[in-house]
């Protein structure tokens, strides 16, 4: 079976072409790196001892598209491909919509034209409303997004269950993904943030390294047990494991569907800034900062719907989330780059010499 990935080489990406390679799929990936680099896409073919077709691609172009459509006979799409930082979005929210929305209609057309029916799309739990109880269930309420890449998802969505409705015979994955944390444990792949990391575990990653001195804790009087925000921290290699579940229950059903990715379980703030220093032995230095606007106070799924219709469950804990995150950005300090600035100093504030 030949599966089309798009955004290949960005960090979710990365990890599910290992996963389908081991798997023996047959991975075709495009990628324009205006957020990953080619490294990756070397390492997955090191770490899968096989080679895969890539293409440095826009997937907004119609004309490359078409042209490698042509070329493989796709079965089925995993579409990654997209600008994920929610404070741009809000600075350049055009850019957002152009890229988000274009490269899925632009995607869609295209496999219209070459009859592939198949697509696994990555979307977000933040469409969800922020009014819901929790745990969030697949009809949870969805809307009243935050920003511009919130609206992103909501809209592409929208395209793609009108698209599943219009064509007979399509099937759609819609995967709403909670927080993807962790690396493969090889340390040899792994989130790679190419600015100042907005998500909270590269952003402790980069404190336990020396590269950032300390984390802000955002709020530390929310109704949660110790006053900070939860989360459902999901291991990406779980999660790049969900997509191979996707793939197989598209092939036996049709329509839109909807899955949440998570494991079911909240961790605050603190419980993973404790289980980075449990699982690594490097402490991290902390200071509460105020609440962080948009954010709110607890977000977790449930995982009765993806048990009982993927059956899929994630397998890896915070804790091991955590020590692979450390083991890739110990050997990788600068992530993909570090090969290039290797001389530069890196300061470990190890808990046992300190
Ligand atoms: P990422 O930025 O690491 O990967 C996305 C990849 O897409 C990058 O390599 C980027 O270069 C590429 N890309 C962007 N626009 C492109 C285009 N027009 N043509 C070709 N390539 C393009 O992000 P990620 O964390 O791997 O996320 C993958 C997807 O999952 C994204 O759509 C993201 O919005 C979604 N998502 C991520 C998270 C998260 O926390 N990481 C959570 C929910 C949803
Ligand atoms: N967070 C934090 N400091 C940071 C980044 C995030 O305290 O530097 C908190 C944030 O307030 C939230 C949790 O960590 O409670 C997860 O935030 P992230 O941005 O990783 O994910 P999301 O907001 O999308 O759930």
């Amino acid at each position: 079976m030949k599966v089309f990935v798009t955004g290949g080489a960005g960090y979710i990406g990365s990890h599910t072409i290992l996963e389908l390679l081991k798997l023996e799929y047959d991975v075709v990936a495009v990628d324009n790196f205006v957020n990953s680099k080619p490294e990756a896409i070397k390492r997955v073919k090191e770490l899968a001892g096989c080679d895969f077709s890539f293409y440095e691609m826009n997937v907004c172009d119609d004309w490359q598209l078409d042209e490698l459509f042509t070329k493989h006979k796709i079965d089925c799409v995993i579409h990654f491909a997209g600008l994920k930082a929610v404070g741009e979005s809000v600075t350049k929210p055009l850019e957002y919509y152009e890229n988000n929305l274009n490269s899925t209609m632009v995607l869609c057309e295209t496999m219209k034209k070459h009859n592939v029916k198949n697509i696994i799309f990555s979307s977000s739990a933040t469409v969800y409303s922020t009014e819901n109880e929790m745990p969030l269930t697949e009809r949870s309420r969805i809307g009243g997004c935050t920003n511009p890449y919130g609206w992103t998802k909501f809209m592409c969505e929208q395209i793609l269950r009108d698209t599943a409705n219009a064509n007979e015979g399509w099937s759609v994955a819609l995967l709403r993904y909670f927080n993807p944390i962790g690396a493969h444990e090889s340390g040899k792949i792994g989130e790679d943030p190419q600015n100042i990391p907005n998500n909270i575990m590269p952003y402790i990653a980069q404190v336990a390294v020396g590269r950032l001195p300390y984390l802000s804790v955002f709020g530390d009087d929310y109704d949660t047990p110790d006053g900070t925000g939860v989360r459902d921290y999901i291991h990406v290699v779980d999660l790049a494991r969900g997509h191979v579940a996707a793939i197989e229950y598209l092939n036996s059903h049709t329509g839109a569907n909807i899955f949440n990715l998570g494991t079911g379980k909240g961790t605050s703030v603190l419980e993973l800034v404790s289980a980075f220093e449990d699982a690594t032995g490097v402490e991290i230095s902390r200071k509460i900062a105020p609440r962080r606007p948009g954010d709110i106070a607890v977000c977790y799924t449930s995982t009765e719907n993806t048990k009982k219709e993927l059956d899929w469950e994630t397998e890896k804990t915070v804790f091991q989330a955590c020590a692979d995150t450390w083991k890739w950005q110990k050997n990788n300090p600068h992530g993909y780059d570090s090969i290039s600035r290797s001389h530069e100093d890196i300061r470990i504030n190890s808990k046992s010499s300190s």
